[in-house]
């Protein structure tokens, strides 16, 4: 039933209709925009590592946070990271046909995931990853600008916009060592910055660009960096 369920969602997202459930369009949609039955099916990510958000196999039993041995090891440069989903369809799905396709109904799903459980954001301002302009022409827009933005008008906060200043090759195909130095001198962020600052991501994979710029908007005046992103993909062999 779940292979069917997820086998037909790419489809169902591009005929939405308005007021059914845009997973699987047969149940009336909550004000959300899904129903109840897919709220359950959605791939959460309950116990995961709160500095990281990296997925752990299994749900810790007791309610205490925990860190997984590479912050534990390794700690980076932001406090917390908000990841509630797995990057498995059907938010994978979501993800591709906002950035790539520039879905905006998947984008406002998107929006309205991450705010089913959002962090703290008291006194806080939201910056999307910057973009390198030439990336962004071909694109067409940054989607994390996007959703940052978005997520900044619900909440009643701060947008700030920071820049990329540097071309970066497709980060997927590198390791997160190779990640993290293809990154240095890749951002600017304002200098200005409130005590508290969320970076937000449309996924997260390896945090090292959260890391990156969390690192950059320490040294700018922040005293607080999160990151915050719909979904974490598990960190597998390339940590
Ligand atoms: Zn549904
Ligand atoms: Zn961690």
């Amino acid at each position: 039933m779940l292979t069917t369920w997820l086998g037909r969602i790419e489809e169902r997202l591009r005929q939405a209709l308005p007021g059914y459930c845009a997973f699987c369009q047969s149940n009336p949609a909550s004000e959300k925009g899904w129903c109840d039955e897919c709220q359950t099916l959605l791939p959460h990510n309950p116990g995961a590592c709160p500095m990281c958000a990296e997925p752990r196999s299994q749900s810790p039993t007791d309610s205490v946070e925990r860190l997984c041995g590479h912050c534990l090891i390794e700690p980076p440069a932001m406090a917390r990271t908000t990841a509630d989903f797995l990057y498995t369809d059907p938010v994978k799905t979501l993800v591709r046909d906002f950035k790539y396709h520039a879905s905006t109904r998947a984008g406002v799903l998107l929006v309205e995931l991450m705010l089913t459980s959002p962090p703290d954001t008291t006194d806080a301002a939201l910056m999307g990853v910057p973009m390198h302009p030439a990336k962004a022409r071909e694109r067409g827009f940054n989607q994390a600008d996007w959703l940052a933005r978005q997520l900044a008008r619900r909440l009643g906060l701060a947008s700030l916009e920071g820049r990329c200043v540097k071309r970066l090759p497709a980060q997927h195909t590198l390791n997160r060592r190779a990640r993290l130095e293809n990154l240095r001198g890749a951002f600017i962020v304002p200098q200005c910055l409130p005590e508290r600052l969320i970076i937000v991501d449309d996924v997260v994979t390896t945090g090292a660009t959260g890391h990156e710029l969390a690192r950059q908007a320490l040294k700018a005046g922040a005293r607080r960096v999160e990151l915050w992103a719909p979904a974490r993909t598990p960190r597998g062999r390339d940590w």
